[in-house]
Formats: C-alpha cells, structure tokens, sequence
C-alpha cells in the first residue's frame, strides 16, 4: 500500500469499527492506526451471499440521520437479487471520480446520449418501448435488434443531439455491422463511445472504432462499487483512486502482481462507501492488474492489463436478437412490483422460441403469480415466446460463478 491508500485504509478501517455492527466485533480490541496493512490482511473476504441478508454490514449511524438513499437491485450476472444501497452523497461521488477523467474526451456531465436499455424502470414507470428519451440520454431498447430497428437507431442518431454513446459492446456491435453495411463512417455529433457492462472483445472494439469514427474508451464497474476504473485516451485502464484493488487466487491467496500475471479475482475496498461498506468485497469478475507511474494522462497507481468482464448472450427469435438480460429486469420488475418474492433465476434460452426459467421463490404462495406474470411480460415483448417454469429450491453454482443465461440448441 503507498502513503495515500494507507492513511486512506486507516481512516476507513477506523470508522466501520466505530460505526458498523460486523467490523465492530472483529476489530473491537484492535489498534489499526499503527499496523494497518496486518489488519487489513487479516479481514475476511465479503461475498455478495454474506454481505446480502446480513443487517450488520449497514451503518445504522446513518440510517438515523434519513440520508438520503439510493436503492439499486443487483442480480444481473448471478440471478440472485440484492438490494444496494448508498447515500445520495456517496453516489454522486463515485461518478465525480469517473468524469474527472471523462472529461479528456470532449464530453461534459449533462450531455446527452445514448444507451442501451428498453426494459426497465425510467421515473417509476416500467416501460418495453423501443426508444425513450429521457433527460440527459436517449434509451435504445436492446430487446428488438433487427434490421429495421437498427436502422430507426442510425436516423435518431443521424438527427439527434446525443454527442456520446454509453453502450454494452455486445448490442453496440449489432448495430455498428449495419452501419458497416450501410457504409456509414461518423454518426450525427457521437463524438465518444464508452463500452461498458461485459467483456469487451478486440473485434468489437475495432468495427465500433471504425463505423463511429471516434475515441473508444471502457469503463468497468458493477452495481455493488458503481465506478471502478477508466481507460484514459493513452490507453491505460486505471483503477480509480477511491479504491484498493487486489487479485486472489481460487485459494484466496493474494497474487503478487508485480512477479504473477495470472488472471485473479478482483477485490475491492472502497473508500466512498459508509452506509453500506464494501471491504475486501470479492467482485466475480477475473483480471490481470500492473502498476503504472508514466501515463502521459499523468494518472499513477494501478491498472488492469487484462479484464474478464462478464460474456453476454442473446436469444434470437424470428430474426429479432434479444439481449439476455430482459430476464434480470423481469425479476427486477416483479420484485419491485410485490415487494420481494424471486430468491434466484437462471434462464434458458431453448431455441427457437422457449424461454423456461428456473426459480427460487421466498414463498410457494407466489408460484401461480410468478408463472403469470413471465408469461405476460415476455409476451408483450417478443410476441411469439413460449414461456416454461420450473420451480426449485436452489440453484447450484458453479466454480466461479453462477450463468443466469444459458442458450440450448
Ligand atoms: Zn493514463
């Protein structure tokens, strides 16, 4: 640890002794000041599991004060939904760090642009439709790729004010083929693509690149952390420095990056968040991590080499590519909808047209409702969709971590 993570580590590791239930009992006759990185090493590692049905990783100092509070639902890369939550201040400071940097593309907190989405929440309203446009950014729904579609995306892009795109490269591509094929090369005022969400492939990168005719960047961060590092326009993928990053072996062994370059599970420790503290959290996600002093954007610390973000995978029926997350917004509908109720989803995509889901509920009361409401939903979205689901009591995961997608011929 250099001088700045350390005095930041001690400050942190100080304060959730004093203020949160579960470092409270570890730490309780511990001196942190004058050996921090002993402590620190001996903390236990968080998974989502033991951190997600435990009140005792909540500050409840804060919870006194009505903070203001922001709730995301997480599950989307292992079907098991988890409520996050941060204070209205700790939010907005994860996406000052991410801006600082930003900023060296051109582009300004507050302008528009363009996402992928079109299955969610926008201002408390559950909407399929194909493009919403809300203030700052346009959604482009990616539940409904097909020609005709993609090519209603290159009119509003073509006439929009939109100047940057912040896009899953997975569904960017789609739409960067027919652009290709249509033998377009810069599109309306794009002048910026950041590619986030999943594993960004050098082929993808290279066709987005090309058609938009712009500066690609990638920016990497999970609902948990939010933002968690930003590759610069020299190309180094820095690790944001409200953070302390590490990689682990299966064993939990630390990988000594400056000697190893094997791929490690990434770990987290967060220096923004107080409500809900994120200490040794294991993220599931798998990269290779280095040192860096001599970026020319003057930023120093360290950077991923290598990053396995998660693979996306797409259903395709009658000539309609369907993202696989609309699964992960369904169980986030229907949870939001009724309170709580769906523990757990994989979903099989059964070619050509089966989706069968397998789902752990809270309660077997909830099962007929569960059934109807997969079957309306999907339905409204993908109109010939035969919706199958089994109910079970748990879903096993695998080594690293549980596929909530998986497509069968
Ligand atoms: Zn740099």
């Amino acid at each position: 640890m250099d001088q700045t993570i350390k005095s930041s580590m001690v400050n942190l590791l100080n304060y959730v002794k004093e203020n949160v239930s579960f470092y409270n009992k570890i730490l309780q006759n511990i001196d942190v000041d004058n050996s921090v990185e002993s402590v620190y090493e001996a903390l236990p590692y968080m998974t989502k599991a033991m951190m997600r049905d435990s009140g005792e990783h909540i500050n409840q100092s804060i919870n006194e004060t009505n903070a203001e509070l922001v709730v995301k639902l997480t599950g989307g890369t292992t079907g098991e939904p988890w409520n996050i939550t941060k204070t209205q201040g700790e939010s907005t400071s994860y996406f000052c760090m991410l801006w600082k940097s930003r900023l060296q593309f051109g582009i300004k907190p507050g302008d528009h642009f363009y996402q992928f989405g079109g299955y969610g929440d926008i201002d408390g309203e559950y909407t399929t439709q194909q493009v919403i446009v809300v203030t700052p950014y346009t959604e482009l729904s990616m539940f409904h790729l097909n020609n005709e579609v993609l090519d209603r995306y290159i009119e509003l892009i073509q006439q929009g004010n939109g100047n940057w795109f912040f896009a899953n490269p997975s569904a960017l591509y789609i739409l960067a083929l027919r652009m290709k094929d249509r033998g377009i090369k810069g599109i309306g005022k794009i002048k910026y693509v950041e590619l986030t969400g999943e594993r960004v492939y050098d082929y993808q990168e290279e066709l987005i690149k090309e058609v938009f005719n712009c500066p690609v960047s990638i920016m990497y961060g999970s609902r948990e952390i939010t933002t968690i590092s930003h590759r610069c326009k020299y190309g180094s993928h820095h690790i944001l420095p409200h953070l302390y990053i590490e990689t682990i072996d299966n064993e939990e062994k630390v990988i000594d990056y400056q000697n190893d370059k094997q791929l490690g599970e990434v770990v987290i420790t967060s220096f923004i968040d107080k409500y809900m503290p994120f200490i040794k959290y294991k993220t599931g996600d798998y990269a290779v991590i280095q040192r860096k002093d001599d970026c020319p954007c003057g930023r120093k610390g360290l950077v991923f080499e290598q990053l396995l973000g998660r693979v996306p995978a797409y259903a395709e029926v009658d000539g309609n590519k369907i993202n696989m997350e609309i699964t992960y917004y369904l169980m986030e509908k229907f949870n939001r909808t009724y309170g709580s109720g769906i523990r757990q989803f994989q979903a099989i995509f059964k070619k050509p047209n089966i989706f069968r889901f397998r789902i752990v509920v809270e309660s077997p009361d909830i099962c007929e409702m569960v059934c109807q409401f997969y079957d309306k939903e999907l339905k409204a979205v993908i109109p010939n969709i035969k919706v199958e689901v089994e109910f079970v009591d748990i879903i096993e995961r695998s080594k690293r971590k549980l596929n909530p997608f998986i497509i069968e011929d």
